[in-house]
């Protein structure tokens, strides 16, 4: 068991286990092996979770906002300083390449906690003068709160909740999924060695049911969700029963335009990416390619190359360019949309079938062409390495098809002409849209979706709206006038 945590939960500034819990194995994809058993949390860690959580909260609301901003960025200096051993622990965690958990994972992680540690201070209320009698408003944390993540990115997800909830001074319950509950535990134990007391962040493993019980709890303000559109509706509708604040990072099938004026390479790269990266396990991947039919035989001639020189390979090889899926059962599902999509009629161009590399869950990258808007690989959420090419004539005929979905995650458009680039994205209905880029999600910039993918922001000066509410104070200055 090469990754083995001291024990499953971490709680109140301690790791904390409780045998009578589901037992549940960690499997590093890369190669099927067990690397860790944990124990689902009971409904006695679940407690005390909670409980430390709403113990500490009143203190940390109480500390200035500039405390509670440097105990983030000493956090966030310990996670680059120890870039290489949790990157290595990421990759045991979800398969991803060392490649890419090298610089996407603690860096990105360690990104939220600056910007969310600098940002704490300057957030303040407003002075609203009403002729002699003023308001005042007031920035007050939601208090305690659930955190509840998807397998794909593990400690960025951690770390984009916890940022902005400890920084506007909340308190974090987290849940990672339980396909990859250990980058989380490291996190826990950074953050008290940074300086964070106790009980303010805690992790407590297991599956589904560990999540319902956190978001039914009449102790928790908010729920931030990243995971799926099936259960985002379960857990929004649970969290309404109490009137909880929710924030849903769900899933997506977002479109990526090409067209015919676009830089060749770039617009290949950005479909590769948005495609390819953490084996295509990305909720913003543009999924749906739509090729002007002037470039389309241009555009999959050289994707077609490029995408059967991916190198895959053992993730822990910093020379691996694609890793496993996270689990057999990914691999499964995502070898079941293949056969689909061959059933319904599209032109398989290159991959499609599983790779043989260590007993592990690897999937050759795959591109289909000829996909047309009705079949299923065009619909649905694949969740894995499988690239769908649609060809289109006009620009108002692909913004129709584009936004013919329930989703609305992201999209992304390829063009030289940027004026027709603008008066795309004006039309397209995402949360994050890209021109001449794909995929890419600095701190920065909001992110969040529409429609089916979801309902808040996460990241930016917008997260402030979703881990804050506004006190508003009316001050009288003179007599009260009353009609009785
Ligand atoms: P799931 O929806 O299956 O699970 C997400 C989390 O919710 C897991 O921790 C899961 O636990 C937990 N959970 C499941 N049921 C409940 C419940 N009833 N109450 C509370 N919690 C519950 O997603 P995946 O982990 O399979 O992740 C893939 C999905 O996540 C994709 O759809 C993807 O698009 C989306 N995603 C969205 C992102 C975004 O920012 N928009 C980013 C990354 C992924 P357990 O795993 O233990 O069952």
């Amino acid at each position: 068991m090469i990754a083995q945590p001291t024990a499953s939960h971490f709680v109140d500034g301690a790791f904390v286990e409780d045998a009578e819990g589901a037992p549940f194995d960690v499997i590093f994809p890369g190669t099927g092996e067990v690397i860790a058993r944990l124990h689902a949390a009971t409904p006695a860690v679940i407690e005390a979770a909670l409980a430390s959580a709403e113990r500490a909260q009143r203190d940390w609301a109480a500390r200035k906002p500039v405390e509670r901003g440097r105990v983030l960025l000493r956090a966030a200096a310990l996670l680059r300083d120890r870039n290489r051993d949790l990157s290595e622990l990421e990759t045991l965690d979800t398969g991803k390449p060392l490649q890419e958990t090298l610089v996407a994972d603690a860096a990105s992680g360690a990104d939220a906690l600056e910007y969310f540690g600098g940002l704490a201070a300057t957030v303040t209320g407003e002075a609203i003068p009403l002729g002699g009698d003023f308001v005042y408003t007031i920035r007050e944390p939601l208090g305690v709160c659930v955190g509840i993540g998807a397998w794909n990115y593990p400690t960025q997800i951690a770390c984009w909740k916890s940022a902005p909830a400890l920084a506007f001074g909340n308190a974090l319950v987290f849940k990672p999924s339980e396909v990859t509950p250990l980058a989380t535990l490291k996190l826990a134990e950074i953050f008290i060695e940074a300086g964070l007391p106790p009980g303010l962040f805690n992790v407590v493993n297991g599956m589904g049911p560990v999540g319902a019980a956190l978001v039914t709890d009449r102790r928790v303000a908010k729920v931030s969700l990243t995971g799926s559109v099936p259960t985002g509706r379960r857990v929004y509708a649970a969290a309404a029963e109490g009137m909880r604040q929710v924030t849903m990072e769900l899933g997506g099938k977002s479109p990526l335009i090409v067209f015919d004026d676009a830089d060749l390479d770039s617009a290949v790269s950005g479909a590769m990416l948005g495609n390819f990266y953490s084996a295509g396990q990305v909720c913003s991947n543009g999924t749906r390619v739509f090729v002007q039919k002037g470039i389309r035989d241009r555009f999959l001639d050289r994707l077609a190359a490029r995408t059967a020189a991916i190198r895959l390979g053992d993730p822990r090889d910093e020379a691996t360019q694609m890793g496993p899926l996270v689990s057999a059962a990914q691999l499964d599902k995502v070898l079941a949309h293949v056969e689909g999509a061959k059933a319904e009629g599209a032109r398989l161009v290159t991959g499609g079938a599983r790779a043989a590399v260590n007993s592990g869950f690897f999937m050759q990258p795959t591109v289909f062409a000829d996909v047309t808007d009705d079949m299923t690989l065009a619909r649905e959420e694949v969740f894995g390495p499988v690239m769908a090419v649609l060809d289109f004539t006009d620009e108002a005929e692909v913004i129709a098809r584009a936004n013919a979905t329930e989703f609305g995650l992201a999209a992304g458009v390829f063009t030289a002409d940027l004026a027709r680039a603008h008066r795309v994205v004006a039309q397209l209905q995402a949360g994050t849209c890209w021109i001449n880029a794909y995929n890419l999600t600095p701190v920065e910039a909001p992110f969040g979706g529409v429609k089916m993918s979801g309902i808040g922001r996460e990241n930016s000066r917008a997260a402030v709206e979703h881990w804050t509410h506004v006190k508003s104070v009316y001050v009288g200055t003179g007599p009260v006038e009353a009609p009785y």
